[in-house]
């Protein structure tokens, strides 16, 4: 394992190595809100929740009830909904600012429409002041919303704009969750007959470096009992976490997996992926075999197209090689443009299809969404200056 940043150990999960990469300091921000010790009811799993009212008397059924409420219908004001005394009493008791807990209700910033109309971009204000990003995607027919798992990344991928900002910090469970609620309700407001059916985590931040978060956050999201998002519409972006790649096959999470490739050789790949010094391909293919061998799944590789970097016909056909064997399919994604990269988008992309596909294997291109208002894939960027915390120390 590489040296762990001392900032970072504490709130990295200990089974899953931080690469060796020079990481910035966590920012220690929580400090700044004056009740830090209240935890949000977002952050609870269902199990959870029921043992926390359970510990202060209130019966299961109230839990179902807050449940619902939280996660299905997407209050964000509990004082509203018609409870029953005991559990309206809990809330009254436990619930708001200097109380024991609070609810995760991110303040929307900003929100910028594509010219296409089809897609949004929420910046969104966490507790702390951190601001992060979602997108709700409108495609025909479906929605899908595209989540941060993290304020920055530590992966430092060079063509993405998450990756050029550095890592600021871990989101919590709540605040991914919060993600989706906010989506489901921009949606519900625009037409009431549709519904959020797909997620992907494909916004800041790297999934499998936050991997507890990220799980406790998709139990909830995927609970039928609230968003209801089914777990084979849940798709996990990660740039090749070894560890947590294999931790999730061993777990048999039921979530779809995608992997993003971007090279066909060590050399390839390390000079758009500085992670893969840490979780070299070899090791990324081999935990995407032992993958496959225990789920039985498919696994989605995604490959952003660079002009002379990764986009040779002898890179495709290296491609169709290294992923002999495994039940894989290959999204092309073309480069976007962000403003700490030189690269240029390639014009070679079919040809590039057409070698996968005549090797065996589906190859699709990435709709393309929300360019005109950066939101497309790598180029979500929120400011990572701290703005005035909510509720303040002094
Ligand atoms: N950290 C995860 C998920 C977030 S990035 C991961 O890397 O998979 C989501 C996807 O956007 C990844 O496939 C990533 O390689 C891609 N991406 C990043 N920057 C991009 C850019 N500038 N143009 C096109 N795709 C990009
Ligand atoms: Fe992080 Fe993914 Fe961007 Fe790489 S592509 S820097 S892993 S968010």
């Amino acid at each position: 394992m590489g040296a762990c940043n001392p900032s970072l150990a504490a709130t990295v999960d200990a089974r899953v190595p931080v690469p060796s990469l020079d990481l910035p300091a966590a920012t220690g921000l929580h400090s700044r809100v004056n009740d830090f010790s209240a935890r949000s009811l977002h952050d609870f799993r269902f199990s959870e929740l029921v043992e926390v009212l359970a510990r202060d008397g209130v019966v299961l059924h109230h839990a179902k009830v807050l449940w619902r409420a939280l996660h299905r219908d997407g209050v964000v004001d509990l004082s509203e909904p018609p409870f029953l005394p005991p559990l309206r009493r809990w809330v009254d008791a436990s619930v708001g600012e200097g109380k024991r807990f609070f609810l995760e209700a991110p303040v929307v910033v900003d929100e910028i429409h594509s010219s296409d109309g089809l897609t949004r971009k929420f910046l969104l204000r966490m507790r702390d002041g951190q601001t992060i990003e979602t997108v709700l995607m409108g495609y025909e027919g479906r929605h899908t919303v595209c989540v941060s798992t993290q304020a920055g990344c530590a992966m430092g991928c060079v063509f993405c704009a998450t990756g050029q900002m550095g890592f600021v910090r871990h989101l919590r469970p709540g605040e991914i969750v919060a993600q989706v609620l906010h989506a489901r309700r921009v949606l519900r407001a625009i037409d009431p007959t549709k519904r959020l059916r797909n997620m992907v985590l494909m916004g800041m931040g790297e999934p499998l470096h936050n991997y507890d978060s990220v799980l406790a956050a998709l139990e909830t999201i995927s609970d039928v009992r609230g968003a209801g998002i089914g777990p084979s519409k849940i798709a996990i972006s990660t740039v090749g976490v070894v560890p947590s790649i294999l931790r999730l096959a061993e777990e048999q999470q039921p979530y779809r997996l995608a992997v993003s490739l971007h090279g066909s050789t060590e050399e390839e790949r390390a000079a758009l992926v500085p992670a893969s010094k840490r979780w070299s391909l070899e090791m990324l293919i081999n935990a995407c075999r032992r993958y496959v061998e225990l789920t039985g799944k498919r696994i989605f590789f995604e490959w952003t197209l660079i002009a002379g970097k990764n986009d040779s016909a002898e890179t495709a056909r290296r491609l169709v090689e290294l992923l002999d064997g495994i039940d894989a399919h290959v999204n092309l994604i073309p480069l976007n443009p962000t403003g700490g990269f030189a690269g240029v988008e390639s014009d070679s992309g079919l040809e590039f299809q057409r070698i996968l596909i005549a090797g065996g294997f589906p190859c699709t291109f990435r709709q393309r969404r929300g360019i005109d208002v950066a939101a497309g894939c790598g180029m979500l960027k929120a400011d990572k200056r701290v703005r005035v915390p909510l509720v303040q120390n002094e």
